[in-house]
């Protein structure tokens, strides 16, 4: 009898795990169901180029369209899948038709944390997470029209620099006392909120929004906030994380804890069934513990390991973690994660936009924030797999060459 795999979801790491499954020479029967209009595409780009109008639809797509038919995937898309039942191994979707599979692999990624304040459904507020939310947010974003931007982090700043190359006039309202506070150290936070305000973007920190107004016609006017504070807008976006979708598996009894829990081979509790990308809790050998990522590597990755798992050639994943965003004429690579830092060295003059940030602990090192510096990231991810240390002091002065600082460390790492 041929094997069916379904894949529930067509994201990033649904598109990589059926083409690896293919690469790898699964010859049976291949599902991928997704609930979006489109063929896995990357979302990274959504809140950059191809929210500025410089990228074509058809370039967002992971591979292009024949890809699919052409190996062999079944696409369901604009499909959702309702119900897993473990005991028969069948999928059931929204149309009610059932499936079997024999083994599953669960890609649900996540979706936008909702802010659910008076006036949140006006004409003129959105979320930024696929192709459809850009289409909408797009006929608005002209020159001259204002912005308010609700979230300080990767999304917000994102679209904020757009909106000021576009011509908007732009405010971003941010809860915390500044920018980007989850993934970066205050001089980090700091150097990103200087550069804001040079390109012209208003930032209001300590700020919560408390709602948003409209005229007789829906259509938003003003973004309020709890002290008091008001922004007359035309378009409000919202950025204020992501959660991962984990209820489709919570209801078939799949253990779950902010996120699918999997191992280091993306399986599940049940054998038959696997997990990858964004709704995943999985173990990260390197850094010693669970994490959830947000991120295109992990999605890639995962894809790939749970491909390799199904067909017999498991190779444990394991990995350190990196992610970037770009805004105006800066792009920050990270590298590793900054959790448990005791120590934090700069290199490089944050004025002219090229440096790079180290987070150690005990000497350790644990996270790179590459600002314009691409050397030093390649290294970072290197030096951090290898475990390796430094002196503070040595690794912040400049007169040291940081390559031949980074040689050295991984030299002495390895024979430790
Ligand atoms: P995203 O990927 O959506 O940018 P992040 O977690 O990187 O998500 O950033 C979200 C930002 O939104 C954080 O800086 C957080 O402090 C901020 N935030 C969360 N809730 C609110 C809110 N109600 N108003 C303004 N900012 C908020």
């Amino acid at each position: 009898m041929t094997e069916t795999i379904i894949i529930v979801g067509a994201g990033h790491a649904a598109g990589q795990a059926a083409a690896s499954l293919r690469q790898k020479g699964f010859s049976g029967r291949l599902i991928m169901i997704g609930d979006e209009p489109y063929v896995p595409y990357q979302r990274p780009p959504l809140s950059k180029a191809f929210l500025a109008g410089e990228l074509e639809l058809e370039r967002l797509f992971f591979k292009p369209e024949n890809f699919w038919p052409k190996h062999d995937v079944e696409t369901m898309f604009s499909t959702r899948v309702k119900e897993i039942d473990r005991k028969r191994k069948t999928i059931t979707l929204d149309n009610s038709e059932i499936i079997a599979y024999n083994k599953l692999i669960l890609a649900t990624g996540s979706r936008v944390r909702e802010l659910h304040i008076p006036g949140h459904t006006l004409k003129g507020v959105h979320y930024l997470r696929g192709i459809d939310d850009v289409l909408a947010i797009q006929s608005a974003f002209k020159k001259g029209a204002r912005l308010v931007i609700v979230g300080g982090g990767y999304i917000g700043l994102e679209v904020a620099a757009v909106g000021r190359k576009n011509g908007l006039d732009v405010t971003v309202m941010e809860t915390e006392s500044r920018v980007m506070n989850r993934v970066v150290a205050t001089e980090i936070s700091q150097f990103f909120q200087n550069m804001h305000a040079e390109e012209g973007v208003k930032l209001e920190l300590g700020r919560r929004v408390q709602e948003l107004q409209g005229d007789k016609n829906g259509q938003l006017t003003e973004v309020a906030c709890m002290d008091g504070f008001t922004v007359p807008a035309d378009i409000c976006i919202i950025g204020i994380g992501i959660i991962p979708n984990i209820e489709l598996a919570e209801a078939a009894d799949i253990l779950c804890s902010d996120g699918i829990i999997v191992d280091e081979h993306c399986r599940t509790l049940d054998e038959d069934i696997y997990a990858i990308g964004d709704c995943t809790r999985h173990p990260n050998p390197i850094l010693g513990r669970h994490l959830r990522l947000e991120s295109v590597h992990n999605a890639i990755e995962q894809g790939k390991t749970a491909a390799a798992a199904i067909c017999g050639t498991p190779v444990a994943y394991a990995q350190v973690p990196w992610f970037w965003s770009d805004q105006y004429n800066v792009k920050l690579q990270i590298t590793g994660l900054t959790e448990g830092y005791d120590q934090f060295v700069m290199r490089g003059d944050p004025a002219s936009r090229s440096f790079a940030a180290f987070y150690l602990q005990d000497g350790k090192l644990l996270a790179v924030d590459a600002i314009n510096s691409p050397r030093e990231f390649m290294l970072g991810k290197k030096l951090i797999t290898a475990g390796a240390k430094f002196t503070p002091e040595i690794l912040a002065d400049m007169e040291q060459d940081f390559k031949t600082l980074a040689t050295a460390a991984l030299e002495v790492a390895k024979s430790t």
